[in-house]
Parts: C-alpha cells; sequence; structure tokens
C-alpha cells in the first residue's frame, strides 16, 4: 500500500487503526497453491487465530480456503462467516472433552493431541474419525518461545508413543482418517521440515483408513529487508515430489493439508497510531504513540521486529528514536530505530501487523481496541467499528451492595 493511502485511512478512521491489504493475502494464498500445484489434492486451511475478523474468514472462503481453529468460537466464527464445518478442522491444545464433543457434532474434523482425550473420545464415539497430532520432537527454528516440537512440549502425541495410540485405536475400534503435525512458527530450514515430514510419513504407514496428511504451518516471513523467509517454491517442489511418492506407496491420493496463518496475513498488515508526544532525555529521543502493548503486543511478548515507517514524514532526515506506547508499563515497540524525523502529531505505520497482532489485542488501562479496515481494490471498507466505552462497561454488573456496608459503618 502506498503511504497515502494510510494516511487518508487514518484521517477518514481515526487511531488507531489496523489496515489490511486484501490483495497481499489473495497473493500469498496463491503463491502457496502454486507451490504445490502438483499435488493432485491439497487443503489450505487458515489459521483463523492469526487474524480473526469475519471478513478477513469470508475473504478466504472465496479463495477456496478451509480454517484451522483452535477453540469452539473460532468454530463458531468460521460458521458464521459461511464456511461449511466440512471445511474446518479443529486443533485445539488442552480443551475438554465436551467441548471437543460440542464441535465435532457440529460436522468440523476433530484433531486430537493427547492419548487422555483419544481414548475417552474413542470410546464414546467410535464411528467419528479423528486426526491425531503427532510430536515429531524437530525443532523448526531457533526461537524456543515458538518451537512446539521439543520433547517437553505441551503439543501433540510423541511418535514415542504410537504404540499406545495403536492399541486404543484397536481397543476402541475408531478410525483415524488424517496425521497432523505443527512444529512451530518458524521453518528456516528446509531440511528439518522434511526431516520432520519423514517421520510423519514413517508414522502415517500405521494407519490403512488416512484421508489427509496435515503438514501444520510455520512458514516463515521477512520482517525486515534482508531476512530470511522460506522458499515456499522449492520448499514445494521438494515436498510434492516426497508427497507424491509417498501416496503411490501408501496406496490413495491423499490430501497434504497445511493451516498458514503468518504467511497469509502478516504482511498484508499495516497497524497506523499517532504521536502524541516527543521526549527527549539524557540519552534517548523517545517518540511515545497513541497505543501501546493493549493494541500489539508482539514486541514486549516475542521480542519481534516490526519495521515503522513515518508516513507524515517518509522523505524526512532519518534519526533514531525508541517508540513507546501510552501504557503505564514499559512498553517498548522498537529501541534505537533509525526513522525519519518524528514531529508530534505525525502518524506512524508498523507493517506486518496482520497476524497476532489485532487478534491478541486487550483493553488494558481501559483503552478501546481499535477499528480494522479491508483495503480491497483501491478503496478502504471498514470491517470492525473501533470500541466505545459501552463496550468497556457492558458485562460489568452494578452490584448494589455498598450502600448497606456505609449503613452499618454509620
Ligand atoms: C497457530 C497455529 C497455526 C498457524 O501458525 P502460523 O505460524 O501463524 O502459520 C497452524 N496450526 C496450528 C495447530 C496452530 O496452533
Amino acid at each position: 500500500m502506498e503511504n497515502e493511502n494510510l494516511l487518508a485511512i487514518a484521517k477518514e478512521f481515526g487511531s488507531p487503526v489496523y489496515v489490511y491489504d486484501s490483495s497481499k493475502i489473495i497473493s500469498q494464498y496463491n503463491r502457496l497453491s502454486n507451490a504445490f500445484k502438483k499435488v493432485k489434492r491439497v487443503k489450505l486451511n487458515y489459521a483463523v487465530k492469526a487474524l480473526s475478523n469475519m471478513t478477513i474468514l469470508k475473504l478466504m472462503n472465496s479463495l477456496g480456503a478451509g480454517l484451522d481453529t483452535v477453540s469452539i468460537q473460532e468454530v463458531n466464527l468460521g460458521l458464521k462467516a459461511g464456511v461449511k464445518a466440512s471445511n474446518i478442522i479443529f486443533t485445539p491444545n488442552g480443551v475438554s472433552l465436551e467441548e471437543i464433543e460440542q464441535v465435532s457434532a457440529l460436522g468440523v474434523q476433530i484433531n486430537i493431541d493427547n492419548l487422555s482425550i483419544l481414548e475417552q473420545f474413542g470410546t464414546k464415539h467410535p464411528d467419528v474419525p479423528v486426526c491425531i497430532r503427532i510430536n515429531p520432537h524437530v525443532l523448526a527454528g531457533g526461537n524456543s518461545k515458538i518451537s512446539v516440537g521439543h520433547i517437553d512440549s505441551k503439543f501433540g502425541i510423541s511418535i514415542h508413543q504410537i504404540p499406545h495410540i495403536l492399541r486404543i485405536v484397536e481397543n476402541t475400534g475408531m478410525n483415524i482418517n488424517g496425521i497432523h503435525m505443527h512444529t512451530g512458527s518458524d521453518i528456516l530450514d528446509i531440511e528439518v521440515f522434511l526431516y520432520a515430514s519423514e517421520i510423519l510419513f514413517e508414522t502415517a504407514k500405521n494407519f490403512k483408513d488416512l484421508d489427509f496428511i496435515d503438514f501444520g504451518s510455520g512458514f516463515k516471513v521477512p520482517y525486515k529487508l534482508g531476512d530470511i523467509e522460506t522458499d515456499i517454491e522449492e520448499f514445494g517442489e521438494k515436498l510434492t515430489k516426497r508427497f507424491n511418492a509417498f501416496c503411490k506407496e501408501y496406496g490413495k491420493e491423499l490430501i497434504l493439508g497445511f493451516e498458514p496463518g503468518k504467511f497469509l496475513v502478516s504482511e498484508a498488515g499495516y497497524f497506523l497510531a499517532k504521536v502524541n508526544v516527543v521526549k527527549q532525555t539524557t540519552s534517548t529521543v523517545f517518540a511515545g504513540i497513541d497505543s501501546g502493548f493493549n493494541h500489539l503486543i508482539r514486541p514486549m511478548f516475542y521480542n519481534s521486529h516490526h519495521e515503522i515507517i513515518n508516513i507524515s514524514n517518509p522523505e524526512g532526515k532519518e534519526r533514531f528514536y525508541s517508540i513507546v506506547g501510552y501504557i503505564c508499563e514499559t512498553d517498548t515497540f522498537a529501541t534505537n530505530r533509525r526513522i525519519s524525523e518524528i514531529n508530534e502529531g505525525d502518524t506512524i505505520a508498523f507493517k506486518n501487523a496482520g497476524a497476532y497482532c489485532f487478534s491478541m489485542a486487550s483493553n488494558y488501562n481501559s483503552r478501546y481496541r481499535p477499528a480494522e479496515i479491508l483495503w480491497h481494490e483501491g478503496e478502504a471498507h471498514l470491517i470492525r467499528k473501533r470500541e466505545t466505552f459501552d463496550d468497556l462497561i457492558k458485562n460489568q454488573v452494578d452490584a448494589d451492595i455498598f450502600s448497606k456496608i456505609t449503613e452499618t459503618a454509620s
């Protein structure tokens, strides 16, 4: 998107505001589809938790994507957006048997990631086909906060427990129709991913009635110039070859599944905020914006890097700034960042603000969550209104109890 487009949106809809460029989402979807066009049956399920606005879910649906969900509420959002239950997969962690049963009753594909629930669900519903999430114990990427494949991870059933899975399947008579893994959110090394895939193929041979193998996600997107990103085309070529060979060996044309979140929406997003104050200390120039980790927590939570541009003065002389929020806690978005000169009142844009940004926003400090805008074919569409004071208080119950205390006291 052009700076003028973003500035016009901030002017029309106010600040802070999230903006998503539909053309980037569409091109990322097509890029991933094309990388696997030589596989007969491919299913891309968009991971709703990355960005769960219903208009975004509708866009995904129109592209032919299914949905990957982690809560019954995400399932219901998808259904409300018009996505068919048969196009939704439920891959939760640590949820109750009751919630899994409720989601299953809606006709959604269930993915189970622990032996206890597998045994209970299989005993009660032997006729419902179930996918199992395997932990191949392969570390993809270096950031331990987002690698979920290690030995003590809470995610997935260990490959070392295959004999136990097989015993449960035999005892309950249930049918396993899919095998799944999601090793983390940072595939830097294709070879590591292919190695994990081999473990998945090995596991798959234990199950005779599979319909699909789901390779999860973890595609890396660039956050700054020169960043390493997953080479989707090379990855597609290599995994396609291996997957097709496996299908031949298995004796069935299986569906190859992925659940990309970040890959589809991260780069499509911009977060716009206004500079309230420029403050000079003995060592630093702070630019304080009308936002904080209540709206964008990734820099503080994951140490993630978001490019920041001063769209009010993009050609200005560059200086070094620390960009901070207005929350009464340390909420530093960026330190010692080279940005074109900032004046109070300027609008700055955070890039890569599509995934895990709005969806992680909160009302901390009793601030409203921002509006969301979809930029589609040259026009800005409001897809979520900014919250108002009523949103802050609508579920609060005014327990009328203190008058009595006052009476007793007096
Ligand atoms: C979060 C999640 C994803 C999406 O991960 P990204 O890194 O955003 O692509 C996919 N599958 C499961 C099971 C997840 O929990």
